[in-house]
């Protein structure tokens, strides 16, 4: 088996890992970093995947594995966690030399170097020169100065929506490099894995009610770089589940609501993404709690 036909059928990989991984095996992508997810449907997927690097010579390294959770159920005011399998974040090399080039990016972020571990991941994960720029210079500072807390997340949520296959900051919602490569890679997607690339980008819509948990926030030494709140970049837990799971996704809103909170509401899930619209407050859940153990699946590039 070819490394598009299992980025596709696997169990194991999120829509984006998929992407990255279809984009990598096409060359459109010089190197990248994707995590697969093993449970009881997928335990053979860790070997079998390695089995396919290896017997294709691609250049990896593979972390070591970590358990990751799941909502189970949500009864009361508790949201319960159970144990859902474990992940392991493989990176993908095109050459030994960026191997290389990749375990010096490491270290210079370790030694602080952060303008130029940037522009080095930045070429080799093949991100456009302008977003590298700009990444490099948006310190906390710079992002306190140039926004307010609702137009810094609303600029990623837009982001997301509008370059569905980038994963990289862009400079500006209209840069060019930007969204010449989210066309140049949505049609190598296409061309390799047509099937898999339409249901990526078909609508789902369906109604939900949804909990109000705990509200996103830049920190610089444990002190919020926003005082004054313009908005609320909240993560709500969707209680209908979909695909047999329960999704927490962000909602950005100017109105203030209570941790607890019930919503109910219209969820649009498209690409890595849902949008939420808000109809109406149904009731307050005091003293929401979740039973969680292990933090979040890490994610990078
Ligand atoms: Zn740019």
């Amino acid at each position: 088996m070819n490394l598009i036909d299992f980025a596709i059928i696997s169990k194991g990989f999120e829509p984006v890992d998929k992407i990255k991984l279809i984009l990598f095996a096409a060359k459109a992508k010089p190197n990248t970093y994707i995590i697969l997810k093993i449970n009881p449907k997928n335990l053979g997927e860790k070997y079998q995947f390695e089995q396919i690097l290896r017997k294709n010579k691609i250049i990896f390294s593979a972390s070591r594995q970590k358990g990751y959770e799941e909502i189970k159920n949500i009864k009361g005011n508790s949201i319960n966690w159970e144990m859902a399998g474990i992940w392991v974040g493989y990176d993908l090399f095109g050459s030994k030399k960026d191997k290389k080039d990749f375990f010096r990016y490491k270290s210079m972020l370790r030694k602080h170097h952060e303008g130029m571990a940037h522009r080095l991941a930045g070429r080799l994960y093949g991100y456009p020169k302008c977003c590298v720029e700009r990444f490099a210079k948006e310190t906390s500072a710079y992002i306190k100065k140039k926004y307010s807390y609702y137009e810094f997340y609303k600029r990623l949520h837009e982001d997301d929506w509008r370059f569905p296959f980038v994963f990289h900051m862009p400079c500006s919602s209209k840069c060019r490099a930007t969204v010449a490569l989210n066309k140049k890679y949505s049609n190598v997607v296409k061309k390799h894995a047509p099937k898999f690339w339409k249901e990526y980008r078909k609508k789902k819509v369906f109604d939900s009610d949804m909990i109000v948990d705990e509200e996103s926030d830049m920190l610089v030494n444990g002190k919020t770089i926003w005082p004054e709140k313009n908005g609320h970049d909240y993560s709500v837990i969707l209680k209908k589940q979909y695909n047999g799971k329960y999704y927490l996704v962000s909602y950005l809103s100017k109105k203030f609501y209570e941790r607890g909170t019930v919503l109910s509401g219209k969820v649009t899930m498209q690409y890595h993404y849902a949008k939420i619209a808000v109809k109406r407050v149904k009731n307050i859940i005091k003293g929401l709690h979740h039973e969680r153990h292990l933090p979040m699946i890490g994610r990078k590039y």
